[in-house]
């Protein structure tokens, strides 16, 4: 096991609630999420379907399971009984299906929607006049957009990281005053969460420092 509880603990005092921590288990064993668990952590994070659905049949049933890799449209129906929150809305094909999803389990499931800022052009997200579009009432009665999701490029310029930061921070600003279910600015990974932290996320996703380096094998 290599969870890391002194950088946890770091983590959640340098936070003092003023945003919540999602500790990114992908990957990584239920032992390693219930070692976080028994130091109260509640919230984590998963990529893959299959994978979270096995996980959360294992572990404690107060965790608050965050989906934040690509959701495919298909695959909703297995995380819509319990899914918490679902990070990374790119389509509005994906939160028509979320809705239909959530309503058949009469739930309500809360979604970010993410946005592009980075400069690689590999990560997926909106635009800004993307999400004023998407943002225009639907008659979507199960989901709630509770805010928006970025990442950062992947980079040694922490200027330019900062940079993606504010620019999503501005947007999350601008479409707060109009929307008032919007409480989510979801920033923040391993690398750049401190830079996150200064330019006002409040949900951090974090991994590897709390769970060491991620080794895929196939
Ligand atoms: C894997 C992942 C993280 C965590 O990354 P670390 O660098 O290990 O902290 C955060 N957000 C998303 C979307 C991820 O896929």
């Amino acid at each position: 096991m290599s969870v890391n509880k002194e950088a946890y603990l770091h983590i959640i005092n340098e936070l003092k609630g003023k945003a919540t921590l999602v500790a990114v288990s992908k990957i990584k064993p239920v032992e390693d999420i219930l070692a976080l668990y028994e130091l109260g952590q509640k919230d984590f994070g998963e990529n893959y379907v299959q994978e979270l659905v096995d996980k959360q049949a294992q572990l404690p049933t107060d965790i608050y399971w965050h989906f934040i890799g690509h959701l495919q449209s298909n695959k909703v129906k297995y995380i819509a009984p319990f899914v918490h929150l679902i990070h990374g809305v790119d389509s509005l094909k994906l939160l028509q299906e979320i809705n239909k999803q959530a309503a058949k389990h009469n739930r309500t499931i809360q979604c970010l929607l993410q946005v592009h800022i980075a400069q690689e052009t590999t990560k997926f997200g909106f635009s800004f006049e993307e999400l004023e579009a998407l943002l225009i009432p639907k008659e979507l009665n199960n989901v709630e957009v509770v805010g928006l999701m970025g990442m950062a490029s992947f980079s040694d310029d922490k200027q330019l990281v900062r940079n993606e930061f504010m620019q999503l921070k501005n947007q999350f600003e601008k479409l707060s005053s109009t929307h008032s279910s919007f409480k989510i600015l979801s920033m923040g990974m391993s690398d750049d969460y401190s830079i996150a932290l200064e330019e006002g996320s409040n949900m951090l996703r974090i991994g590897s420092l709390l769970f060491g380096k991620r080794i895929y094998t196939t």
